[in-house]
C-alpha cells in the first residue's frame, strides 16, 4: 500500500512583514518575504515595495506569520536596502508612540524624524576634507576692502582657520578669503576634516567656576536622578543670567560619567552661537550639532554618529528630540516655554512633550529650563510629575531693569510717528543716546505697514489667495502676504473705487526704523527681523556690529529678544505690546508675558542699570502689569486659575481638527460629516465638541478652512482613543476632495 504523501511544503510557513510607507496613510501594509530572505527581514530595515503602480521605500515595523492574513496574497518585498536596521527597534518603539500621541501616521512620523525622510539610497558620504586658510608673507600689505581686512585680521589672529569657521566669524568670509588666496595674500590648504564639530571655542572657564549654592542644590538632585537610572523630570526656573546653562553643561558631564548620552534642545540653533562656543570649549569634538546649514550628506553623517553612540551629546532644534542615541540618559529643553518647540505644519508635534515621553520610555532624566516656565510645566511641578529647581538670583547679583508702562490710548488720534513715540519713550531714547549708550526697539511685526487702505472708500488691499490684508514691504517695494508669501506690486489706485489716495496704515519694523532714523539723525540704526536674516550672513553681520558698538538703535522683532548679551544696551522700548495679545488664542496672554520678560532681559546686562518702557493700549491687562513688576508667580497664579475655569491646557486636553479644500461647500460638508460621526462616541467619553466653524482666517492659499475643536479632560489618552475613530473619517473627507489634519494640544489656532 502506498504511503499517503504530505503535499504541504516542508519549509516553515511564509513570513510576512508590516511596512510603514512615508505617505499620509494611517496603517502599515503587509508584504510577503520571498523565500530564503527571512534572515534579512529585520524590524527597522528599509525595503523597496510595490505600491500601486509605483515602487516606494518603506520601513519594516513588524514581522508576522501568515495565519492572520485573509485569503488575498500579499505582494512581495522587492529589495532589502539595509543589512542592519536603519532605525533600531528601540527607536522605532519611540517613534511609533510619538506618532500615536500626535495622531499621525507612523510613515509620516518617520519622514519627519529621519534625516532625509526614508531615502532609497544613502546620501553620498560627507566630504572628508576642508579648506583651511593661513597667513601669507606680506599678505597684509596692499589695498583691501573692509571685509578683506576683517578676513586678514581673523586669519592672522587664528593662525589657521577653516573656511566654515571663518564664515561664522566674518559673514561671507570664506569667499573673500578664496579671492585673497588666489592673489597670494593668504595661503589656502586642504586638510582632513575634524570628526564632528568645530565652533569658535570660547575659553573654557568651567574650571574656575564654583557653582553657587542654588546651582549646587539643583545639580545634586539631578545627579541623584541620573544615578538612579530612572525617569525623572525637573523644571529649572531661573531668570536670564542666573546660571541655567552652566547647570545644563554640568548635567551633561554627569550623564557622560554614567556612559549614557544627552540631547540638548534649543528653540533655534542659529540664534545660539554663544552656546555652541561654550559646548565646543567644554566637550571638544564629541558632540553632534544639527542645524539647518548642514548638507544632506552632513546631516546623515551626524545621524549615523549619534546612532552609533560615537558622540555623547547632540545639540539641536526641535527635531533633535528624535536623535537616535543608543542609550539617552538626559534630555535638556532650554527655553522650554518657547512656541518654536511646536511644529507648525505637517505633523504638529511638541518636542518638549516628546522629550518627556521619551524620557519615560528610556528611563532618562528630563530637564526643562526657562525664565518663564510654561503653564504646562508649572502644572507638572504641582502634580508631582516634575520637581521644581530654582535659580532665583542673577550671577554677580546684577539687578533686573525697571519697567514702566506707558498708556498709548490717548495717542490714537495722533498721526504717523507721534502715535507710537510717546514723550516718555522719546526722552528716554534721547537721554540714552546722550550718554553714549544703546537702545533696542522691539516691535513684533515685520514690513513697513500691515495694510494699504483707500482713503476714499475705505477698502483695504487683500491677498488674492487668502482673506488677509497685504503687508507693504518698502525695501522690496512689494505687497506681501504673510500667509501664502505671494507678492504683488503696490497698486497705483484702489481696485474698488479707482481712488488715488492709498494710505499705508499701521507700523512694522521697516517703518519704525525709518522713523527712528529721521528723528535721531546722528544715531546709527539697524534692523533685525526674518526679512533681514534671510540674506546670507546678515544676521551675524548685525550681531557683530552690535558687539563692536557700531549700532546705537537696533530695531527688530522677537529675533532681537533671544539670548543676546549686549552690555551697552541700557534702554529697551516695546512699541506696541498689544500685538501678541490680540491673537484669538488662549495662550496669547502667557506669550505676551514671556516676550515682555525676554525683551526686558536685554536691558542693563553690563555694569550700568537698564530701563524698559512698555507702550500699550491695554496697560491694565494682567500680563502687562505682572511683567512690569517681574512678577512671574503672580502672573502664573492668575493664568492657571483662568485656564482651570475654562478647562484649557494644562487642565484639559484639546484636539483641533482642521479641514480644508478648494470648494467651501464641500469642505463644510466634510467637516459636518466628521462632526456628526464623532458626536456620539466623544459625548460618551465626556468630551466637548465645538464646531464645525470657519477657521479664524477662513480662506488661505485658495483653500476654505473649517475646524472642529474637541475638549477633553486632563490626561485623556488621546493616542489610544482617537486613531480608530479618525481612520475611516480620513477616507470620508478624501472623497470630498478635502484634507484633514489633527493637531493635538494646538498652539497656532489661526489657520
Ligand atoms: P543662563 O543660562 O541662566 O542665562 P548662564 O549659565 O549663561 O545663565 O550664566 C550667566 C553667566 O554667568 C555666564 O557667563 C556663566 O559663565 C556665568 N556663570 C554661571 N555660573 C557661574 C558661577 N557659579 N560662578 C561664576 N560665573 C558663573
Ligand atoms: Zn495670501
Amino acid at each position: 500500500m502506498m504511503e499517503r504523501m504530505d503535499l504541504r511544503p516542508s519549509f516553515p510557513s511564509t513570513l510576512y512583514v508590516e511596512v510603514a510607507v512615508p505617505l499620509p496613510i494611517d496603517h502599515p501594509f503587509t508584504y510577503r518575504v520571498p523565500p530564503g530572505m527571512e534572515e534579512r527581514a529585520k524590524v527597522g530595515v528599509r525595503v523597496l515595495v510595490p505600491f500601486g503602480p509605483r515602487k516606494v521605500t518603506g520601513l519594516i515595523v513588524a514581522r508576522v506569520d501568515g495565519s492572520s492574513l485573509s485569503g488575498r496574497e500579499a505582494k512581495p518585498v522587492l529589495a532589502f536596502l539595509d543589512d542592519e536596521p536603519y532605525v533600531t527597534p528601540r527607536h522605532l518603539t519611540f517613534l511609533s508612540a510619538a506618532a500615536g500621541e500626535c495622531l499621525a501616521p507612523l510613515g509620516e512620523m518617520l519622514r519627519a524624524a529621519l534625516p532625509r525622510g526614508l531615502p532609497r539610497k544613502d546620501a553620498p558620504p560627507a566630504p572628508r576634507t576642508e579648506t583651511v586658510f593661513g597667513p601669507a608673507e606680506g599678505g597684509d600689505d596692499g589695498p583691501a576692502t573692509p571685509k578683506q581686512r576683517q578676513v586678514l585680521a581673523a586669519v592672522r589672529e587664528a593662525g589657521e582657520i577653516s573656511a566654515m569657521d571663518l564664515s561664522l566669524r566674518v559673514p561671507g568670509g570664506a569667499d573673500a578669503a578664496r579671492r585673497l588666496a588666489s592673489k597670494g595674500r593668504l595661503v589656502a590648504m586642504l586638510r582632513e576634516k575634524p570628526a564632528v564639530f568645530s565652533a569658535e571655542r570660547l575659553p573654557d572657564m568651567s574650571g574656575e567656576i564654583t557653582p553657587t549654592s542654588h546651582q549646587e542644590a539643583a545639580l545634586a538632585k539631578i545627579g541623584v536622578a541620573l544615578a538612579s537610572g530612572k525617569f525623572a523630570a525637573f523644571v529649572l526656573h531661573g531668570i536670564t543670567g542666573s546660571g541655567k546653562t552652566e547647570v545644563y553643561l554640568r548635567a551633561v558631564e554627569q550623564v557622560r560619567q554614567t556612559g549614557r548620552q544627552a540631547v540638548y534642545l534649543v528653540p533655534e540653533i542659529a540664534l545660539t552661537p554663544q552656546l555652541l562656543g561654550r559646548v565646543a570649549s567644554r566637550f571638544g569634538g564629541e558632540v553632534a550639532v544639527l542645524h539647518s546649514g548642514l548638507s544632506p550628506a552632513e546631516r546623515t553623517a551626524q545621524w549615523r554618529k549619534v546612532r552609533a553612540g560615537e558622540v555623547f551629546l547632540c545639540v539641536g532644534a526641535r527635531s533633535a528630540v528624535f536623535s537616535p542615541f543608543p542609550a539617552p540618559g538626559l534630555f535638556i529643553v532650554d527655553e522650554e516655554h518657547d512656541a518654536a518647540y511646536k511644529q507648525g505644519e505637517g505633523i504638529r508635534y511638541q518636542a518638549r512633550d516628546l522629550a518627556v515621553l521619551r524620557g519615560k520610555m528610556e528611563n532618562a532624566v528630563v530637564l526643562l529650563g526657562s525664565a518663564t516656565p510654561s503653564a504646562e510645566s508649572v502644572r507638572m511641578t504641582r502634580t508631582g510629575e516634575a520637581t521644581l529647581l530654582s535659580l532665583p538670583e542673577r550671577i554677580g547679583g546684577r539687578e533686573l531693569p525697571g519697567i514702566s508702562v506707558v498708556d498709548l490710548s490717548g495717542r490714537s488720534s495722533l498721526r504717523g510717528a507721534d502715535r507710537y513715540f510717546s514723550p516718555e519713550l522719546e526722552s528716554a531714547i534721547e537721554e540714552t543716546l546722550a550718554r553714549g549708550e544703546k537702545v533696542m526697539l522691539f516691535l513684533n511685526r515685520r514690513g513697513y505697514a500691515p495694510a494699504i487702505t483707500c482713503l476714499d472708500c475705505g477698502q483695504t488691499v487683500h491677498c488674492r489667495n487668502c482673506r488677509v490684508s497685504l503687508t507693504f514691504h518698502q525695501q522690496q517695494d512689494i505687497l506681501l502676504c504673510h500667509y501664502c508669501d505671494s507678492r504683488t506690486k503696490p497698486p497705483e489706485r484702489c481696485a474698488a473705487c479707482g481712488g488715488h489716495k492709498l494710505a499705508q496704515v499701521g507700523i512694522g519694523t521697516e517703518r519704525l526704523l525709518a522713523w527712528a532714523a529721521k528723528r535721531w539723525k546722528e544715531a546709527r540704526v539697524a534692523r533685525l527681523d526674518s526679512d533681514v536674516s534671510r540674506r546670507r550672513g546678515a544676521y551675524g553681520e548685525i550681531l557683530s556690529r552690535m558687539h563692536s558698538g557700531e549700532v546705537d538703535i537696533l530695531v527688530g522683532t522677537q529675533m532681537i529678544a533671544k539670548g543676546h548679551d549686549f552690555p551697552e544696551v541700557t534702554l529697551v522700548g516695546v512699541l506696541l505690546a498689544d500685538l501678541s495679545l490680540s491673537f484669538p488664542d488662549f495662550r496669547s496672554s502667557e506669550r505676551t508675558f514671556q516676550i515682555l520678560t525676554q525683551v526686558a532681559g536685554r536691558a542693563g546686562r553690563g555694569d550700568r542699570p537698564g530701563k524698559v518702557i512698555v507702550q500699550t493700549f491695554s496697560p491694565e491687562h494682567v500680563c502687562i502689569r505682572a511683567a512690569s513688576r517681574h512678577d512671574f508667580a503672580g502672573f502664573m497664579e492668575e493664568e492657571l486659575a483662568g485656564r482651570k475655569a475654562l478647562g484649557y491646557p494644562p487642565f484639559g486636553r484639546m484636539l483641533l481638527l482642521r479641514l480644508w479644500g478648494p470648494k467651501a461647500d464641500r469642505a463644510l460638508q466634510a467637516a459636518q460629516e466628521v462632526a456628526e460621526a464623532l458626536a456620539e462616541p466623544v459625548a460618551a467619553m465626556g468630551i466637548r465638541l465645538l464646531g464645525p466653524a470657519p477657521s479664524p482666517i477662513p480662506f488661505v492659499k485658495r483653500k476654505h478652512h473649517f475646524q472642529i475643536l474637541l475638549k477633553m479632560p486632563e490626561r485623556f489618552p488621546v493616542g489610544d482613543f482617537f486613531p480608530p475613530l479618525l481612520r475611516p473619517l480620513r477616507d470620508l473627507v478624501r472623497k470630498h476632495g478635502v484634507r484633514m489634519e489633527a493637531d493635538v494640544d494646538p498652539y497656532h489656532m489661526m489657520v
